[in-house]
């Protein structure tokens, strides 16, 4: 295995790395790094944010620099002040040990002044945005004639941000310029127009297909109407109690009025786009890092400056249209290493698009039932009881408080006291809920052949607290019965249990096939569930909003009446079916 110390990068470099923790170079770095350090060359790397494709750049250019020499010797140009600022920290903490180190970030938005002070102190690395260098050029406060190195960061992104010809003067500015390092997530003629007028001889590094496959990611996709978007965003985010999202729109003004309209519900929400200020844009990126808000709202520009590694959900209120912009959005989740979810909300004729950008990531995706307002409810209540168990109270909380507190509910007995919290934490779901529609549309052929009897809905008595999601659970069916797991459609997961769809004359047959298996040594039910039309929760039971009475699946969960764990392990089955992938 390739390890930083195999690099032979200076040594003030590995110290930093190993105090960073980092241990294994990611594939961009083993690629790029070795051929930058020994033979510095003009090279193209295509590469996402979240490949480790600043390290890539960074620490060769940085092993590069004289410190001695108090000049501009490195030039980085990024779309972004969100981006210029992240790539400035990020250099910082690899250059941490070289003593007389001196990056400066100089970006739109903000005084030009203390810019100008900054560089001033004479910095060896620039990160910058092409406007406010081209400003700083034309005032003489930054003098590029000693650098020898340019990184164009996120190429494409500043050509469709309209600095070409920024660019290109920029470019033109640095007459001792020896390497030009173009790194960019999409290849386009005009990026390659870039490299033909400014770079030599240039080699390309690309680890732009391994990265769309990120086998953390569910990808899943909800069908609904167009004018049914909105509440279908409400839902999704009502059934993800502690969700810590993005929503990308396509547009600034979508993203402005769905931002807009969720917080006037009360949502802790933000709207990020190019139209706000930067003060304002670095207010919400705070909030959100610190975590006051649970999701950003953004266009696909101003979300590159969010860099954030915990993101739990990415949901597509739109698709976009171009199917590596999804491979962008849908990979601000499930970073270093972690599992998350890329939700899509789609209008019937979209799924062809969801079929294509399928074929680029190279992973199925899992055709979701928008859930109904009872699972809505019965979602919230089990987030609301679990927090109550894993809340810890302070000792002394309520010490003060403590006889009074007693006194009052002196007489009122635990099952209604408990009723009347839980009732009060959830009577506004319940009020918005009570009569949902079903918002579920788009009969594509599959669905109807389900109507027609094609395609069985079973039931299985494991769900979201057994470690599963869509593309887990349709491994473990397919795995266990041997069927061709792209036969296991329309995978709803649920707290508990989860649905899913197989062909009907299948459906008996996996039945008795996973009656007679464990997941995780606990006995497994499988049943057919409620056929009707509807998208009722079948075999889950709990359809009452009472809010005084639990989901039959509650009692088992929070009152210990145990899920037959263990039991005994049936060994029945038999019989085959023609879809199998093949016979045991
Ligand atoms: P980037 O693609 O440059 O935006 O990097 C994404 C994140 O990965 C940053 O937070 C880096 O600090 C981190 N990172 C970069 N290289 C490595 C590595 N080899 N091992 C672990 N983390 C890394």
């Amino acid at each position: 295995m390739i390890s930083f110390s195999s690099f032979s990068l200076r040594e003030e470099l590995t110290q930093a790395i190993s105090d960073l923790g980092f241990e294994t170079p990611t594939p961009i770095q083993q690629k790029v790094i070795p051929t930058l350090l020994s033979d510095p060359q003009d090279i193209i790397g295509l590469a996402q944010t979240g490949t480790g494709k600043t390290a890539a750049f960074g620490l060769p250019a940085l092993h590069h620099i004289d410190v001695s020499v108090k000049h501009v010797q490195c030039l980085v140009l990024s779309p972004t002040r969100e981006l210029c600022m992240q790539i400035q920290e990020e250099l910082g903490k690899y250059g941490a040990c070289m003593r007389g180190l001196r990056i400066t970030a100089v970006y739109g938005g903000v005084s030009i002044g203390g810019q100008i002070r900054d560089l001033k102190a004479n910095p060896q690395v620039v990160v910058a945005t092409p406007g406010r260098l081209i400003d700083l050029l034309e005032r003489k406060a930054i003098d590029l004639s000693d650098v020898r190195c340019v990184v164009l960061d996120e190429a494409d992104e500043m050509l469709n941000m309209g600095f070409r010809e920024d660019i290109d003067l920029i470019l033109k500015n640095t007459p001792t310029r020896e390497y030009t390092w173009l790194f960019s997530a999409t290849m386009s003629n005009e990026v390659r127009g870039i490299a033909k007028r400014f770079m030599k001889d240039w080699k390309e590094f690309s680890v732009a297909a391994a990265n769309a496959t990120n086998e953390n990611i569910d990808h899943q996709y909800y069908v609904t109407q167009h004018h049914n978007r909105f509440e279908t965003l409400r839902r999704l985010l009502d059934f993800a109690p502690g969700i810590y999202g993005i929503i990308f729109t396509r547009t600034k003004q979508d993203c402005q009025e769905i931002a807009e309209k969720l917080m006037k519900m009360g949502y802790h929400v933000s709207p990020l786009h190019g139209d706000m200020d930067q003060k304002m844009r670095s207010k919400v990126l705070e909030r959100f890092k610190n975590k006051t808000l649970q999701c950003i709202v953004a266009t696909d520009v101003a979300a590159r400056g969010i860099d954030v590694n915990d993101i739990s959900h990415v949901i597509n209120y739109e698709l976009p249209d171009d199917p590596e912009v999804y491979t962008h959005r849908s990979g601000r989740t499930a970073r270093a290493g972690k599992s998350g979810i890329c939700m899509s909300i789609v209008s019937p004729k979209q799924i062809s698009t969801i079929r294509q950008i399928e074929r680029l990531v190279k992973q199925k995706f899992h055709k979701s039932d928008i859930p109904d307002g009872a699972e809505v409810v019965r979602k919230r209540l089990f987030f609301y009881l679990e927090q109550i168990a894993n809340a810890q109270p302070r000792a002394d909380f309520a010490k003060l408080y403590r006889d009074s507190m007693m006194e009052q509910f002196a007489d009122v007995d635990k099952d209604e006291l408990i009723r009347k919290l839980i009732w009060l934490q959830l009577k506004d779901t319940i009020d918005v809920y009570q009569d949902a529609d079903d918002l579920n549309a788009g009969y594509d052929n599959k669905e109807k052949g389900r109507s027609t009897g094609r395609f069985a809905r079973l039931f299985i008595n494991l769900g979201e607290k057994d470690g599963l999601n869509a593309q887990k659970l349709v491994q473990f069916v397919a795995e266990s019965t041997d069927m061709d797991p792209t036969t296991i459609e329309r995978v709803t997961i649920r707290e508990l249990s989860s649905y899913f769809n197989v062909p009907t004359d299948a459906a008996e047959f996996i039945t008795e096939h996973l009656a007679s298996k464990k997941f995780k040594g606990r006995k497994i039910r499988v049943d057919q569930a409620d056929p009707s039309p509807g998208r009722s929760s079948g075999g889950g039971g709990g359809r009452e909003f009472n809010g005084n009475k639990a989901p039959r699946t509650g009692g088992a969960r929070f009152g210990g009446e145990g899920r037959g764990w263990g039991g005994n392990e049936n060994r029945g089955g038999g019989g085959g079916y023609k879809g199998r992938k093949k016979f045991a």
